[in-house]
């Protein structure tokens, strides 16, 4: 299995990539720190361009143009790639055992106990550190 960089990754976050690549399953692809982080690189940089050009172009068109390319570019993305984040999650709490595990932190998919994530539905510590979920 390829193995991704931080860098790649970040990436693929910053061109808009909104699915996780092929042969990507020892790790979460997405988590909620990546997404808002490259999110805001992402809405960083169109202000920066907007600073840049509003001092060319004196209409007040570049700022509507500015707001909806935040939306566009920055906010819609993020979106998607918390949806696909958070279906994943769900996919691992309803279909796996570790899903069913107390020592299983939804948050950062990661076991607790073997402190180490939770990417398919075999359980890293093979069943023998399950315990029920607490309700
Ligand atoms: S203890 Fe075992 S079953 Fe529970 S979350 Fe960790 S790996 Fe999964």
């Amino acid at each position: 299995m390829q193995q991704r960089s931080g860098f790649d990754q970040f990436m693929d976050l910053f061109l808009l990539r909104v699915q996780a690549p092929e042969g990507h399953e020892d790790r979460p692809y997405y988590t909620t720190g990546s997404i808002v982080f490259a999110a805001m690189v992402r809405v960083a940089i169109i202000g920066v361009i907007t600073l840049i050009l509003s001092d060319r172009i004196s209409s007040e068109t570049i700022w509507y143009v500015a707001l909806f390319a935040i939306w566009l570019v920055g906010v819609w993305p993020a979106h998607l790639q918390y949806q696909r984040f958070n279906a994943h999650v769900k996919t691992l709490q309803t279909g796996t055992l570790c899903g069913a595990c107390r020592h299983f932190n939804p948050t950062n998919q990661l076991c607790t106990v073997m402190d180490v994530h939770v990417t398919s539905d075999a359980p890293p510590c093979e069943g023998e550190a399950w315990e029920p979920l607490q309700h």
